[in-house]
């Protein structure tokens, strides 16, 4: 299968900087966006780190590592492997820089390999799907009001409003073992992934977002669109998207 992907960050309206990062590597078939955060702008060097780290790992030709009982397929294991290095590499540099310490970063990657498409992800920054007319949200964010969403103490209406909803429970930068959950999902031709940063989703319902997707012209259009939307909102976080359309071959 073939692929199509676009890719737009934006400061949005509120923030001085732009904390967010994205990385397409077309050779590898892979998508990553990452979130940055930490006091005087050094999430932008956490986000940055990360990306840098994923994409040169999956370029090399590095082994795979170890996956804690989980039956992955070797590409898998090697993507899992990449932000596990990503996180080693942005813990190296807070050693080397103590004022670095405190930053952190989401990420949340797509691989594709054949009909197979591996989603890896840490923190709240999301991976959706829209197949036909479909539109569905396909990672769990680890933060603290999803806990309470997923254990029934509150509604996805009330933690998408909660005083705490930015709270991480999983970044990279903080707890040396982080925890990466990775998921293989089938991928078939039509098939668009959005990846993007919590700029997006805190600004826009899934539904606004889907009809965006539905009714854009090409994809670098509709990163636009996206963007745009969320800065009409008041654009209160860096927004980041990146989409990646599935294809017949020859198309
Ligand atoms: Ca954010």
């Amino acid at each position: 299968m073939k692929f199509r992907a676009a890719g737009l960050s934006d400061t949005g309206l509120a923030r001085e900087h732009n904390e967010d990062c994205f990385g397409i590597d077309g050779a590898s078939r892979l998508f990553v966006v990452a979130d940055g955060m930490g006091g005087h702008s050094f999430g932008e060097v956490a986000s940055r780190i990360s990306i840098d780290s994923i994409v040169d790992f999956m370029k090399s030709d590095s082994a795979d590592g170890s996956v804690d009982g989980q039956e992955l397929q070797p590409q898998s294991r090697r993507l899992k492997t990449a932000i596990e290095r990503a996180q080693d590499d942005v813990l190296g540099a807070i050693e080397q820089d103590e004022s670095l310490r405190g930053m952190g970063t989401t990420v949340v990657g797509l691989l594709l390999d054949g009909e197979t498409g591996t989603l890896a992800h840490v923190g709240d920054s999301r991976l959706y799907r829209l197949r036909g007319e479909e539109f569905e949200q396909m990672t769990e964010d680890h933060t603290w009001v999803n806990e309470q969403v997923m254990a029934g103490y509150l509604t996805a209406e009330q933690a998408r409003t909660h005083p705490l909803r930015n709270v991480v429970t999983r970044a990279l930068g903080g707890e040396a073992n982080v925890q990466v959950e990775v998921t293989e999902v089938p991928v078939q031709e039509g098939d668009i992934f959005l990846l993007c940063s919590d700029g997006l989703t805190g600004m826009l319902r899934d539904s606004e977002i889907q009809d965006l997707l539905e009714n854009g012209e090409d994809l670098d259009q509709t990163c636009q669109s996206l963007v745009d939307a969320a800065n009409d909102r008041g654009g209160g976080d860096n927004i980041t998207v990146v989409l990646v359309s599935v294809e017949r071959d020859g198309a």
